[in-house]
């Protein structure tokens, strides 16, 4: 299990193991255009996908499936797919790119999990479009990746965040600041709604490690990108 750094690109080695490119780029990548970010990677990697998908993401909990159309920008904050060849993204710098790969059904998703779309339930809705795509419950053990983000070591968080229900069990005060483990929110959430999956963290914090963006750490307007795709 692990993490393979391939020309500047992170990838999931048990996804990669499935026929899946599921990863995010490093900071060699320039960040401001995610399309172009997307190209350049298909070129590093020596693949071709027909088709690349991006949100203008709202921190909101719209979850988006292209399969029905022939757009590349959406409005929302997952995508969903069961196509081959559908290059699924999104941006971020310091909310959590979450991957999902269910191969029972060929199903594959990501999530900008930053802490908005985490309280409006952007995973609920997601879990749900991903139980009706595969058309059948229980969905089969799903892949799990988790992408640079702020961590608990970093993701101080305001007071009222011990006052958010949905949140109550992730957060951790010390010293009298209150810091979000979203890792134990997402388990949590997925346990609850009964979803079997292998969790197969990069352990990258954004902020601590200076080879990502973070908005944190440096105000920046340049984004990871992370990407998953069924070869
Ligand atoms: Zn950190």
């Amino acid at each position: 299990m692990g993490i393979i750094q391939k020309k500047g690109i992170y990838l999931f080695e048990e996804f990669l193991d499935l026929g899946v490119y599921a990863g995010f780029t490093g900071r060699e990548f320039s960040g401001k255009d995610a399309f172009a970010d997307l190209k350049e990677v298909s070129l590093r990697l020596g693949f071709s996908f027909k088709r690349a998908v991006g949100l203008n993401q709202v921190h909101g909990n719209r979850v988006v499936s292209p399969d029905n159309d022939n757009d590349s920008l959406y409005t929302g904050d997952a995508l969903l797919t069961q196509g081959k060849g559908v290059v699924l993204s999104v941006r971020t710098a310091d909310c959590m790119p979450v991957f999902f790969y269910d191969e029972s059904a060929l199903s594959l998703g990501i999530i900008h999990l930053g802490w908005r779309p985490a309280k409006e339930s952007v995973l609920d809705n997601f879990i749900d479009e991903f139980i009706k795509a595969a058309g059948k419950t229980p969905l089969g053990e799903v892949l799990l990746g988790i992408g640079p983000a702020l961590r608990q070591c970093c993701f101080e968080v305001g007071g009222e965040f011990a006052e958010y229900s949905c949140f109550a069990s992730a957060i951790e005060k010390r010293s009298g600041r209150y810091f979000l483990d979203m890792i134990k929110f997402l388990e949590d959430k997925l346990q609850r709604r009964g979803v079997k999956y292998a969790l197969l963290d990069s352990g990258i914090c954004s902020k601590c490690r200076k080879d990502f963006y973070s908005w944190r750490r440096d105000r920046t307007e340049k984004r990871t990108v992370s990407f998953v795709v069924n070869k």
